[in-house]
């Protein structure tokens, strides 16, 4: 295999360009669905980069994909650029100033540039070397519970793809673990009828007691069920304001979590039969509508040993004095408990006044302390995927927080974007030239599938719901 460091100055080449295009993202936060600023940015900058592009990717009109090279096998970058609701926050100070609107609290401004950052340094690395194979940016809208990529899939968007890489932005560098929970959320809405609560309430069939009666049968459920599974709950209508009237019709949303789709769709269907247990006590009508879907993390320990291999030869990003005094300052913010789960998730003795990792955490060393769960897991059942985490924030930084928003320009955070883009590049770079080593990865996962084939786990009405 080549020295890597032709591909990282591939990827240090562009840098300056991919900076640009990641704060231009920041500073157009857009929740789910609704990235037109975000996804026409990156558009622009694939149209710069000369890329043979598809855009309304599965329907979607936030999601794009790129090509470059010809013949020879595919690797698809992944990118994101979805915001999250209300975290807007101002970039660079170490204390809350909300912004009272949507903001990057999960780094996914950085995310999509540093995937289409690598893409290019592929596709310079394919034209230099005279490699046949294509390379592909897919920018993927609405990870952030839009499951998005689960939409993709499903309409057929990796058929023709060799494999897949991808990273997300963290507080330290490492191969991500192939862990995450295939997830449902189901809406369900209850019909009663409605009387007059004092004056008739015989006449009266409660669909918001239906819906209290539902969550306290899946609170008697929690008990008895695998540790790593989670069930959590809103109210989205809880019958209206008036308590003198019978409310008839109320809607809980169920979002339900299992370590793997096979355990989801035993849990969904006990969560199902709560549902209509409480409509039958309670005399009214339910009505079950499933709202998005993702699945597990299928692992891929081929590509995970050529990942880490780059991760090891990289190492993890360096940082100056100005970036470790500002995350410092970050890190004065969080609470013993933030610093406590750093500890345990990085598995090892960290210096607890330690500002910005500065060290790569071998998988084997990883102890996830909990999961959440990602749509990326879909494509992972498409083709062989691998992430890695990379060093922009604080150690320690929750995700989802105004900690995060504010380090989303950073110095620090750019430097872990153009580091994230040449562990990808590198990643590429390497299948490109083994295919050896893709045949292996396509091989082991035939194998996997063949045990457990893929089903889709949204149901075929489910459409993404796009704002019209
Ligand atoms: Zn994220």
């Amino acid at each position: 295999m080549r020295n890597s460091d032709d591909i990282w100055a591939k990827v240090e080449a562009h840098e300056a360009d991919y900076i640009r295009l990641a704060n231009q993202v920041f500073d157009t936060p857009e929740v789910a669905y609704t990235e037109v600023k975000s996804c026409v940015a990156h558009l622009a900058q694939l149209q710069a980069e000369g890329a043979r592009i598809t855009q309304n990717l599965a329907g979607i009109p936030t999601a794009v994909m790129g090509e470059w090279g010809q013949g020879g096998p595919v690797i698809a970058i992944l990118g994101e650029y979805d915001a999250l609701p209300a975290l807007g926050q101002v970039p660079g100070v170490a204390e809350p100033q909300p912004l009272g609107y949507a903001g990057h609290g999960c780094g996914h401004n950085l995310l999509g540039s540093a995937a289409l950052l690598a893409a290019v340094a592929l596709r310079d690395w394919l034209a230099e070397t005279g490699t046949a194979g294509r390379v592909r940016y897919y920018g993927c809208p609405a990870e952030e519970g839009g499951a998005a990529k689960a939409f993709m899939v499903r309409a057929g968007m990796f058929e023709d793809v060799d494999a897949a890489i991808t990273w997300h932005p963290g507080d330290y560098t490492g191969l991500m673990a192939p862990l995450a929970l295939a997830n449902m959320r189901i809406d369900f809405t209850f019909y009663g009828r409605a009387a007059h609560a004092a004056g008739s309430p015989e006449l009266g069939r409660s669909a918001l007691d239906a819906v209290e009666l539902m969550n306290v049968g899946v609170n008697y459920m929690r008990e008895h069920m695998p540790d790593d599974a989670r069930v959590h709950y809103a109210y989205l209508d809880a019958g209206g304001e008036a308590p003198n009237v019978v409310q008839s019709k109320a809607t809980v949303r169920q979002l339900i979590r299992s370590r793997d789709n096979k355990g989801l769709r035993d849990l969904v269907a006990r969560v199902r039969k709560i549902g209509d247990g409480a409509a039958l006590m309670t005399e009214t009508r339910v009505e079950a509508k499933v709202v998005s879907a993702v699945s597990s993390m299928l692992s891929s320990p081929v590509l995970e040993r050529v990942m880490e291999a780059q991760i090891v030869a990289i190492g993890a990003p360096v940082f100056d004095g100005a970036d470790r005094e500002f995350a410092a300052k970050i890190r004065a913010t969080l609470t013993p408990e933030h610093i406590e789960d750093t500890f345990y998730r990085v598995g090892r003795a960290v210096d607890l006044g330690l500002p910005l990792a500065d060290f790569v955490v071998p998988l084997a060393e990883q102890r996830p302390a909990g999961s959440g769960s990602t749509d990326v897991a879909d494509v992972s059942w498409a083709v062989p995927t691998v992430q890695a985490w990379v060093t922009t924030c604080a150690l320690g930084t929750p995700f989802h927080s105004w900690q995060l928003t504010a380090q989303g320009k950073s110095p620090a955070a750019h430097k872990g974007m153009t580091h994230a883009a040449k562990i990808m590049a590198a990643t590429g770079r390497d299948l490109f030239a083994r295919p050896d080593i893709l045949a292996e990865a396509k091989a082991e996962h035939a194998t996997k599938l063949a045990r457990e084939p893929y089903v889709c786990p949204l149901p075929p009405e489910v459409m993404p719901p796009i704002p019209r």
